[in-house]
């Protein structure tokens, strides 16, 4: 692990004024091991070991298969402080999380979100935690990305769904593409490994999925394809942007020699590797594919919700749990009871029978 450098950074503020050396880490000790005591272990003999939270449900993009052009986002007020949500996560690692994935909304757009990555840097210095990475639209790494690495950050994935400029702003409605590429090159410069995510939108970028697996291997990124999933309403009818993900690698096959091969990152993707190219592919295919048999994964929002499964509505507060006491007893309660809840699978079904919504809540809001 590399040492955490004393960067400007340090001197950066938490919401209540904290510098992070300041951070409160008496709750620090007893970190769990994985498979102890304290491991959450769910009613299906799944551990869970990997956590999710989306840091705000705010975006400075507004992509057509994830938000409305019109959101309504929460109050400020509702939202956990960056010491909250540390304090959250280091629960978290106490009970066995050992991979940690900050998303939204866009993560780098909360406001002094780089005091939570320096903080929660602790923890993989401690060797409490293996992982600590982001999911990210891109805009805003050209001046996070040194930071990033500074702070223990080794790979980010960086959602683009294509390569042509125009149709970039027609998916993201206020995105440009030059400032994502420009983002995507500071974090390469910086060291960081770069993984690129693409949802398949039918009749949008289908016909690009070839060559952004061959600029992306090219560029020393994997690529993974992800199938649109019915979560929040949309303007529009999820139908017509439905394209199967075993459609494509159909279509793959074809032209290319795709060799499923063992390779994990802790996420649900399924990989081959490219002949061709030999660079990897991956396949995130909750719609073709459930994948849930082996999910060891929570999702935490930045209200202090978590939700044990992307697919249900079923929730447990983690908030009022948080700040009914200094001390995390209710805390690590509420997160025992919540485990003991985690659901079997989803179901998602996207056909001319279910045009709503699986679930009310925009992905952006569980955190993707
Ligand atoms: N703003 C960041 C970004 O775009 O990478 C992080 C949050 S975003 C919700 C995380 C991932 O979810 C992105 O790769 C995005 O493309 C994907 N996503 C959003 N809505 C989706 C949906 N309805 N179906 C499938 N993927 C979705
Ligand atoms: Fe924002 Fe990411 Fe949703 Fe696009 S996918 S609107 S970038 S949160």
């Amino acid at each position: 692990m590399t040492p955490m450098v004393q960067t400007d950074a340090v001197k950066r503020v938490g919401e209540q004024g904290n510098r992070v050396s300041e951070t409160p880490n008496s709750m620090d000790h007893d970190i769990a091991v994985p498979g102890g005591q304290s491991s959450m272990i769910d009613p299906f003999g799944r551990m869970v070991s990997y956590l999710r939270v989306s840091v705000t449900d705010r975006c400075d993009f507004r992509c057509v298969y994830c938000m409305a052009e019109d959101m309504t986002f929460l109050p400020k007020r509702d939202l956990l402080t960056l010491e909250e949500l540390d304090r959250l996560c280091t629960a978290f690692i106490k009970k066995g999380v050992r991979k940690l994935r900050l998303t939204g909304g866009e993560p780098l757009v909360r406001r002094n979100v780089m005091w939570l990555i320096e903080a929660l840097s602790r923890h993989l210095q401690s060797g409490a935690l293996e992982e600590l990475t982001l999911t990210t639209n891109g805009s805003q790494l050209g001046r996070h990305a040194q930071a990033l690495h500074d702070f223990g950050v080794r790979r980010i994935n960086v959602s683009i769904d294509t390569l042509d400029a125009e149709k970039f702003h027609d998916i993201t409605r206020w995105g440009n593409l030059d400032k994502v590429l420009d983002g995507i090159k500071a974090a390469q410069a910086a060291g960081l490994h770069v993984k690129i995510n693409m949802v398949a939108l039918k009749s949008v970028n289908e016909n690009e999925i070839e060559d952004m697996m061959r600029w992306c291997h090219g560029e020393g990124m994997d690529l993974t394809l992800i199938e649109t999933m019915p979560l929040g309403e949309i303007e529009g009818d999820r139908t017509d942007q439905y394209l199967p993900l075993s459609q494509v690698r159909a279509n793959l096959l074809e032209r290319y020699t795709l060799k499923d091969i063992p390779y994990k990152t802790g996420g649900p993707a399924r990989y081959v590797e490219v002949a061709e190219t030999g660079g990897r592919l991956g396949f995130i295919t909750p719609m073709t594919h459930n994948f849930c048999e082996s999910c060891n994964r929570v999702r935490l929002t930045c209200t202090g919700t978590l939700y044990m499964c992307l697919g249900k509505d079923d929730a447990a507060d983690l908030r009022s749990a948080l700040r009914a006491s200094e001390s995390n007893e209710p805390l690590n309660s509420a997160i025992d009871e919540a485990i003991g809840r985690k659901p079997k699978g989803h179901d998602f079904i996207i056909d001319r029978d279910h045009k709503g919504p699986a679930v009310s809540r925009h992905m952006s809001v569980t955190g993707g």
